[in-house]
């Protein structure tokens, strides 16, 4: 057996593999490229889901990490509502050290010959500079200025703005923001945009972060208070909204949690499945990260070269809706937010697509 056979034998017994339609390895060896392409599910469209590059510290960690990253993105999509599958790409390697124009244009090409089954875009390690190199090979990339509205993350803030109000609404009766105090934990790309949001309905914030200057810019910008990035949940708050890294959620830290609602746009929030049910345990109301932070995907996907953004905003502010049925169903079951937000991915791929019920 070569080496790519031994991975794909392997692909089937490994943890994370959940029927995946087809997982490519890619090699070009000229160019400085090792890649894998995990195409989950497509039975609601062509498969969609960014492309990252990192330095895994081996190729089985890739793997995992395709494996997992595509399949969630088959949910993210098919609960946000679009008729597309759930793919996502991984090129191994530095993006700060590895990545050339040679080696996205030679990505470019394996997309291509996928012949529109997987879409890309950018992720962790690539840019849209990076894309628009790969966009130059195949028309099956997104996420560029070219292809649509560029840098997706103000529609990531605009869906997690009313994931926000959609809990306020849920827990509290009321949607408004006036007065209400919102702990924002990480002021990048969406932190910031969805500050701006809050500030401008009358929130009153309170930030955190690990690069001081982006906390200066949000003191003087919108008179926010500050707490050290590793208290931040720990606020006397209305939300908590966690927009930096991952995992964030966990035995240690719900505990100490002093806001009534979880809801910001970091991708896997939850270190554990265990953790949906702490959080229920303690009454507090959680927005699935996959559910609230779907702004920028649905931008990635739905927007049109030269057309404006009506089309995307809508199914964004739609976010909100969506989040409203979890929460009350989540209620009438005595469930996990994540385990809602799941039950009604899967329902809509068994129905619209061809996915087996689980
Ligand atoms: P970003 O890199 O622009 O911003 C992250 C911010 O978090 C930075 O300002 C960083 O200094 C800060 N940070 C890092 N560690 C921190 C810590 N321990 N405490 C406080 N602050 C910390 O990233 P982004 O694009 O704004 O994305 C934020 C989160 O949202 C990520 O988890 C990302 O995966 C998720 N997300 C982003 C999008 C998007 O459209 N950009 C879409 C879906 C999900």
């Amino acid at each position: 057996m070569t080496t790519t056979d031994c991975q794909q034998a392997a692909v089937f017994d490994h943890p994370a593999f959940d029927d995946h339609e087809q997982v490519v390895f890619c090699s070009d060896a000229e160019n400085g490229l090792t890649a894998i392409i995990a195409i989950h599910d497509t039975s609601l469209g062509p498969a969609l889901g960014g492309c990252r590059m990192w330095s895994y510290p081996s190729s089985s960690d890739a793997v995992t990490d395709a494996l997992r990253l595509s399949r969630g993105m088959t949910y993210k999509n098919a609960l946000a509502g679009l008729d597309l599958g759930g793919g996502k790409a991984v090129i191994l390697g530095d993006p700060r050290r590895d990545k050339t124009p040679a080696l996205m244009t030679a990505f470019g090409r394996k997309v291509a010959a996928l012949g529109g089954r997987y879409i890309t875009a950018e992720d962790v390690g690539i840019s849209t500079d990076d894309i628009e190199i790969v966009a130059g090979e195949t028309e099956h990339a997104r996420g560029t200025l070219a292809t649509g509205l560029g840098d997706p993350s103000p529609y990531t803030s605009l869906g997690v703005f009313y994931g926000i109000k959609a809990a306020l609404a849920h827990r509290t009766g009321s949607d408004r923001l006036h007065g209400r105090r919102i702990v924002i934990q990480g002021l990048g790309h969406v932190g910031f945009g969805l500050a701006e949001l809050l500030a401008d309905h009358g929130a009153e914030l309170v930030v955190a972060d690990i690069d001081a200057e982006r906390v200066d810019a949000a003191v003087a910008r919108f008179g926010a208070e500050t707490v050290a990035p590793n208290r931040a949940h720990t606020i006397e708050a209305d939300v908590f909204a966690p927009c930096a890294l991952g995992a964030g959620l966990n035995e240690t830290t719900i505990p100490e949690l002093a806001a009534p609602i979880v809801a910001g746009a970091a991708n896997n929030q939850l270190a554990t499945e265990e953790d949906g049910e702490r959080l229920l345990d303690r009454g507090i109301l959680y927005a699935p990260d996959y559910a609230i932070n779907a702004g920028g995907v649905i931008s990635i996907a739905l927007a049109k070269p030269g057309e404006g953004d009506e089309a995307v905003r809508r199914k964004v502010i739609a976010i909100g809706e969506t989040l409203g049925q979890i929460f009350a169903r989540a209620d009438s079951e005595r469930r996990p937010t994540g385990a809602v937000a799941d039950a009604i991915a899967r329902e809509r791929l068994t129905r619209d697509g061809k996915r087996k019920a689980a």
